[in-house]
């Protein structure tokens, strides 16, 4: 048996530091040092810089870790996040009826012992021309209004509303950094890998530094990003490409100035429908980040910056555009011998709902938990890592996919492709055809291999306006007279709670002041 005594994170963007910290805090929580949490970062290569929006998750990930809130949202220039505002996703703009809809991530409400809401919504027991968003949860309203999802005096974390961040993602990696060294005892070193040093059994024996020579470990964490220098190049662990299925592979990104120092900040992110993809369009606390995320296939970069520019209007003049090119995919094999990759290292979706950092979150999640004291038994939490790994990446790009196959818009080529059945992955459209007559059920997802909730892939699908026909099934719902009186309620304490939430710019501004 030979202990596991030291393990190597190679790369110091959000995705190696957030591996570091949550490593360093859970393996060394008794005894200091136990196992040795090193992490290499070159001082020459940058981050990618983008990868500004989160999920929920990540509340209890920082929480883990023991960063206080204020010090991350002053440090990260962070603003909160309640969903995701789709413009221009169900038709395209000028069309008659709806074109956007709203995701927040307050699940719909559910009165202990009350009617589940959904059904009688999809009867028509709703008050009118109430999206199904706006009739089971508050947060439409709230976030529609800029409110914050939390007041001043909430503790870390927590607050009334489910929320996730905006922040500059440069910045967060800092913070993170900062207090991996100083709290947790991470050891940080400034070089640069020029090679990495395999054993005869193929496994990693050693990363070479022109600066600082040679660094072993008994287990290395690749987070170089999109290079993958570790996996992706010494360990040549394959790249599965979903681009079949989700199109997209290259973004402009900007960074823009708010009209003036006291705009209001929205509280969600924006996502508006393009021809050939979507513009994200993020508010933090001194700047907006904004990037057109886009098909190669179906549009130059010429013409997306055209767009793009369009769109932002005078707040881009003067600004220089980054243009960043990437792949839908993932290593079916994240983990190999002694060498696990995470973040971009290990793959990537589309930022469509922001699961890029969700992703690394669960990464270090799934490692803190599944490393094995020996190093002998290293093939076997691979094993186990790598499958509920892939079985994520899947789903994630159903849902994703879910977005733009439900679609009406057929104004141009990328979306009438979007439609097109053969790119409809199968268990995706198993359960759109089993949705047509029933809704779905928390049955239809298995819990710890799902990232989004049934209550996601519901707000999604039904703000797309998809039609489940429930009317044969009515004389199973006979809680209606409940459930009216449950909507009503809803509204109204959404009206009160407009009176009770600060407004967003003032809660962040308010935190970092205490900081
Ligand atoms: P990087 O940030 O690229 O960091 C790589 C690190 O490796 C750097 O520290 C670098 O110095 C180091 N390195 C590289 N080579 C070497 C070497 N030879 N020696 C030593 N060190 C080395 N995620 C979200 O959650 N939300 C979003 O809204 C979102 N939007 C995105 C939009 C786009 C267009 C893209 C492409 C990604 C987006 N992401 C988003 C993903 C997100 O950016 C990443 O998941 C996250 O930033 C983690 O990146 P990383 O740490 O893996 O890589």
């Amino acid at each position: 048996m030979a202990r596991l005594r030291k393990i190597l994170i190679v790369g110091g963007g959000a995705a190696g530091w957030l591996v570091a910290c949550y490593l360093a805090k859970a393996v060394n929580a008794a005894a200091p040092d136990a196992i040795r949490v090193e992490l290499v970062e070159s001082p020459g290569i940058g981050l990618l810089g983008v990868g500004e929006a989160t999920f929920p998750s990540i509340r209890g990930t920082l929480s883990a870790i023991g960063l206080d809130e204020r010090r991350f949202l002053a440090g990260a220039t962070a603003t909160y996040k309640q969903g995701i505002h789709y413009r221009h996703w169900v038709r395209p703009p000028g069309a008659p009826g709806a074109d956007h809809f709203f995701h927040p991530f307050n699940a719909p409400s559910q009165r202990p012992g009350g009617p589940e809401l959904l059904p009688y919504w999809l009867l028509g027991e709703a008050p009118a021309g109430l999206s199904f968003a706006e009739a089971v949860s508050m947060q439409t309203l709230l976030v529609g209004h800029n409110r914050a999802p939390k007041r001043l005096r909430d503790p870390d974390y927590q607050g009334p509303l489910n929320h996730a961040y905006h922040f500059d993602a440069a910045l967060f990696a800092r913070v993170l950094a900062e207090h991996g060294e100083r709290t947790l005892g991470v050891r940080r070193h400034l070089a640069t890998i020029g090679r990495v040093e395999l054993d005869e059994g193929g496994a990693i024996a050693g990363v070479v530094t022109a600066e600082l020579g040679t660094f072993s470990a008994d287990l290395y964490v690749d987070c170089t990003g999109l290079r993958s220098l570790l996996s992706g190049g010494a360990m040549r662990s394959p790249f599965r490409s979903r681009r079949d299925v989700l199109f997209a592979d290259r973004a402009v990104a900007m960074q823009v100035p708010y009209p003036s120092p006291d705009a209001p900040i929205p509280s969600c992110t924006i996502a508006t429908a393009q021809e050939a993809g979507w513009i994200w369009d993020i508010g933090l606390q001194r700047r907006r980040g904004t990037g057109y995320v886009y098909s190669s296939r179906h549009t130059s970069q010429e013409r997306a910056e055209e767009v793009f520019r369009r769109y932002l209007g005078p707040a881009a003049e003067g600004v220089e555009p980054l243009h960043i090119r990437f792949e839908t995919g993932y290593r079916p094999q994240h983990w190999r011998r002694n060498c696990v990759a995470v973040g971009l290292a290990g793959g990537f979706v589309e930022p469509l709902e922001s699961t890029g950092i969700a992703l690394v979150e669960l990464g270090a999640y799934l490692l803190t938990h599944l490393l094995p004291g020996d190093t002998g038994d290293m093939e076997r939490a691979a094993r186990h890592y790598n499958e509920m790994m892939v079985a994520r990446y899947e789903r994630i790009i159903d849902f994703i996919k879910m977005h733009y196959c439900l679609s009406q818009r057929r104004d141009a080529p990328f979306w009438a492709d979007n439609a097109d059945p053969a790119g409809i992955p199968d268990a995706l459209r198993d359960k759109l055809a089993q949705w047509r007559h029933r809704p779905p059920h928390r049955l239809d997802f298995v819990g710890d291999l799902e990232m989004f909730l049934v209550s996601s892939w519901q707000y999604v699908l039904y703000g797309m306006e998809f039609r489940t026909d429930l009317e044969p099934m009515r004389s199973a719902y006979p809680r209606a007279e409940e459930a009216r009186r449950e909507f009503a309620m809803i509204q109204l304490a959404a009206r009160q709670a407009l009176g009770d939430l600060p407004g967003h710019r003032e809660l962040v501004e308010g935190l970092c002041r205490e900081h």
